[in-house]
Order: C-alpha cells, then structure tokens, then sequence
C-alpha cells in the first residue's frame, strides 16, 4: 500500500521503517527539517536496537521523508497519524493531533478517490469520534464513513525492543467507524501471520485497550515498589526473595510443555525499582486517571499508582542517604539517564528528580550513560558532570546510584574492586548479586 505517516519520531520512524520493510511505499512526514533531513539521508533520527539498520537500506526507495505533510498525504491511499500527545493542563494536550487532523482533512478536500486516515498515537477514549472525525469532516467538507475512513491503530512497541515488538506483535488492533477501514487497515497488516491476533473492534474500545495495558503495567509496577518499601521497613526481608516467590505462582509461572516453569514476561514489572518513566506510562496513567475525572470516576487506585511512582525519587535518596550519613559535600555517581535500557530515550526518567534531589542536598553529582551523550534539558544549569567512560565516572566516587538497568553495569563489581576506599553501590534496580561489591544497598532489602 502507498502510506504517508505523519510524526516522524519513535513510533513513526519505527512504523514506516517495518512497513517499508514489509513492501509498503511509505512517505514520513514531519515537520522537524533535521528529523526528515537525517531520514532523508539514510540515517535513523532515534536510538533502537535494528533501525539504524533498517533505514540505511530503506531510505530513499521504499521509505522517503518529507517536511511536506500535504503531499505525503495527497501521494498515499492511507495516512497513519503518530504525533505525540503530551500532558496538557487537562489531560493530554491534542495540540498535535488537532493541526495533523486539519492539515490531513484540507488535504482530503481536494483528492479524489476513498481515503483511511487511522490515529497510531495514544488518545483518551472518545478523541477519535469527538475531536479528530469532526476536524477531518469540517477541514475536508466531505463525511466520514462515506468519503473517506477513520480508524485507531494503537500501538504496543516497547523502546528498547520496538522492532521485535513490530515485526512480532502480540495482537494488532483496529478500531474503525466501518468495515471499510477494518479492511483497509486489514491489507496494511495481511502478511502477519494468521495466528497473531486482529481485534476488530470500534475506535473508543481500542483507544481504551491502549491505555488500560499501560494502566496495569503501571499499577505492576508501582504495588512492587510498595512492598520493596515494606520490606525495607520490615526488616529481615529482601524483596528480591520474596518477589522469586511470588513469581513462581502458576499464575506468573505455568509449566511448560517438558514440565519447566516458564515466567511470564509480566514478572519484569514485578521488581523493585526506582520508579516507571518514559514517554508513555506516566502521561497515559495521568491522561486516564484526568479522563476519568471529567466523567465523574475517581479511579483511586491509578491515583495510588502515580502518588507510589513519584516518591521512588526521594526513596532512593533516603538509602543514599541513610548508608552516607551526610549527603552534602559527597561525590555521587549515578548510573543511568535513560528511562529504561536498549534506548536514549529520557523522557521522564527517574534519573532526572534523583540526581536533581541528590544535587539540592549538596552532592557533587557526576552522572553516566552508555548510550545517552547529553546531559537532558531537564538538568541543563546544574553543577552535573557528564562522564562517557564507566571508569572514570566511578572514581573516586563516595556512593554509585545505579538507576537504568544497562548491561554495561554488569561490570560494576569488578570496576569498584580496585577503589580504596569502596564507593557505596545504591542498586535502585537490584541488578547486582549483593555478596559482588563490599558495600551494597539495593532498593527493598
Ligand atoms: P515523538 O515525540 O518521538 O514523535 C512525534 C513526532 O511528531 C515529532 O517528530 C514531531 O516533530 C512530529 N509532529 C508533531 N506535530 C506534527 C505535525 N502536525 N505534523 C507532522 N509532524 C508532527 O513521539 P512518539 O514517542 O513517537 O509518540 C507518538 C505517539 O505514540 C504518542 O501518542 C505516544 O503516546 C504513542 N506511543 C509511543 C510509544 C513509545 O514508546 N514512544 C509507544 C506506543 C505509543
């Protein structure tokens, strides 16, 4: 199929290189010239294992990009729209969305022939048929349903492992205003194999699937962070033990067919941690719980979820705190910048409020990434160093804050082994044997 995808960042670069890869004649469009300019010239503007890859080899036949939104759309039969939908003062801020749907319906009003338009980007339910249809309709003076069609695609990716999740998806859904869009959207995905599963669905249920599955992750999260505090506070406990055990439940654990116990993937959001972040799980939690509040629901539990997520930062401060003694006038290296490993993505990582908390009690904070090379916006002016190589950044170091889980940092305990004296370890993602370093503090022990 010939699609135009418009928004150009992880999901839409990520979209358009598996699509073209598929055989899709894709155009990207975006209105960041140096986002286009560097996909244009055959390199990918985003971090994710595998796409650097994909784009080199599609750039420029399969996979173009464009600042011309009008003409990616005009030259295709299906628009995919992937802008971003940041937090606003209420709810999520449709800013985005609200122009992509104008300029997308000025552009139907003169294009003959039927056209899918379908929202790839997370939208509270009920966007789809009270904002973005109205829009198209009025901008193209032409009806939806008739004259062209609309659907929502959500999407599932996981930074860190977005091609996999493309190219291997778990279900696919499609929601749409008619059977005219299911089809269409349908071809899109037909060469997935028949046993991955299509839910066909209407755009308000499928705008809600989005957002109820990154409601629970989120939720998984935060109640493993609650009881990683209570054992702390218990004493005696270490969460790591307590959490192997609940994970070998039947419900996280079923046996396999040779008799094995297989953990379900879910049991990675069953870990202690310093806190979820990103661009998705904290916006779409708060985008929900906002929702929900213009139709009279409480939703305390998800409520729960934020209030438990973002006191992680100071938890973590407290342990740095309660093995120094005195914070002030202390070297800390904190390990990590990415809200989550395999991406440089920051957005709303717990490294940020952790290293602005440690720099506000006095600290001199030196931070580390393997794969972040500039320190996030949200930093800028504080007295943070930013050290490339692992070594360096440890020494002389009175405590290490490990916040994102690379593997690099598997190397830890040997890197700290010659230090004299041992630098504290802060494990805020229990990913060390506690017995590897002299000093170890870890979240939940
Ligand atoms: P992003 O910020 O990386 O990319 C959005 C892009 O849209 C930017 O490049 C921006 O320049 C462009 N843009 C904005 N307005 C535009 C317009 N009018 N015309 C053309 N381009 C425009 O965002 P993202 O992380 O790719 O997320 C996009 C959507 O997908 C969001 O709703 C997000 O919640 C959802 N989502 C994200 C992920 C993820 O892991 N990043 C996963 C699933 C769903």
């Amino acid at each position: 199929m010939r699609v135009s995808i418009v928004g150009a960042g992880y999901v839409g670069v990520v979209t358009g290189a598996c699509l073209a890869d598929l055989g899709h004649e894709v155009a990207l469009a975006d209105l960041d010239a140096e986002k286009v300019a560097a996909l244009e010239a055959g390199s990918s503007p985003i971090y994710e294992p595998g796409l650097g890859e994909l784009v080199a080899r599609l750039a420029g036949e399969r996979l173009r990009a464009t600042t011309d939104l009008a003409s990616a759309v005009a030259g295709s039969e299906l628009t995919l729209v992937t802008v971003g939908t940041p937090d606003g003062e209420k709810g999520i801020d449709l800013g985005h969305v609200v122009s992509a749907a104008r300029t997308i319906g000025s552009v139907l009003a003169g294009k003959p022939g039927y056209h899918v338009v379908a929202i790839k980007s997370t939208i509270v339910p009920g966007t789809t048929d009270g904002v973005v249809i109205p829009l198209l309709e009025e901008a193209s003076g032409k009806e939806a349903g008739v004259d062209f069609g609309v659907g929502v695609n959500p999407e599932f990716l996981t930074e860190g492992r977005a091609i996999v999740d493309f190219q291997e998806p778990d279900r696919i859904v499609l929601g749409a205003c008619d059977e005219r869009v299911h089809a269409a959207l349908s071809t899109l995905y037909a060469d997935f194999p028949a046993t991955v599963p299509r839910i066909l669905t209407n755009t308000r249920t499928a705008e809600m699937i989005k957002y109820a599955s990154n409601a629970l992750l989120a939720t998984m999260i935060s109640f493993s962070n609650e009881i990683a505090d209570l054992c702390s506070a218990v004493g005696g406990v270490d969460v790591v033990d307590a959490m192997r055990g609940v994970h070998l439940s039947h419900y996280l654990s079923p046996t396999g067919p040779g008799g094995e116990r297989v953990p379900a993937p879910i049991s990675a959001y069953l870990e202690a941690g310093c806190g979820f972040g990103g661009s998705c799980l904290p916006k779409d939690v708060r985008a929900l719980v906002a929702e929900a509040e213009g139709l009279e629901r409480a939703m305390p539990i998800l409520r729960a979820v934020l209030q438990t997520n973002a006191e992680r930062p100071g938890a973590m401060l407290a342990i740095v705190e309660r093995e120094l003694g005195e914070i002030s006038g202390k070297r800390i290296t904190v390990l990590g910048l990415a809200f989550k490993p395999d991406t440089d993505d920051v957005r709303e990582s717990p490294a940020v409020p952790i290293v602005r908390k440690l720099e506000a009690a006095g600290a001199a904070v030196t931070v580390h990434d393997s794969v972040v090379g500039v320190l996030p916006p949200a930093l800028a002016g504080l007295a943070v160093k930013l050290v490339e190589d692992l070594g360096d950044a440890i020494r002389g170091a009175d405590a290490i804050v490990i916040v994102t889980r690379w593997r690099e940092y598997e190397r830890l305990p040997e890197l700290v082994a010659a230090s004299d004296p041992q630098p504290i370890v802060v494990d805020g993602r229990r990913m060390l044997d506690p017995s590897s370093v002299e000093r170890y503090a870890g979240v939940g022990r």
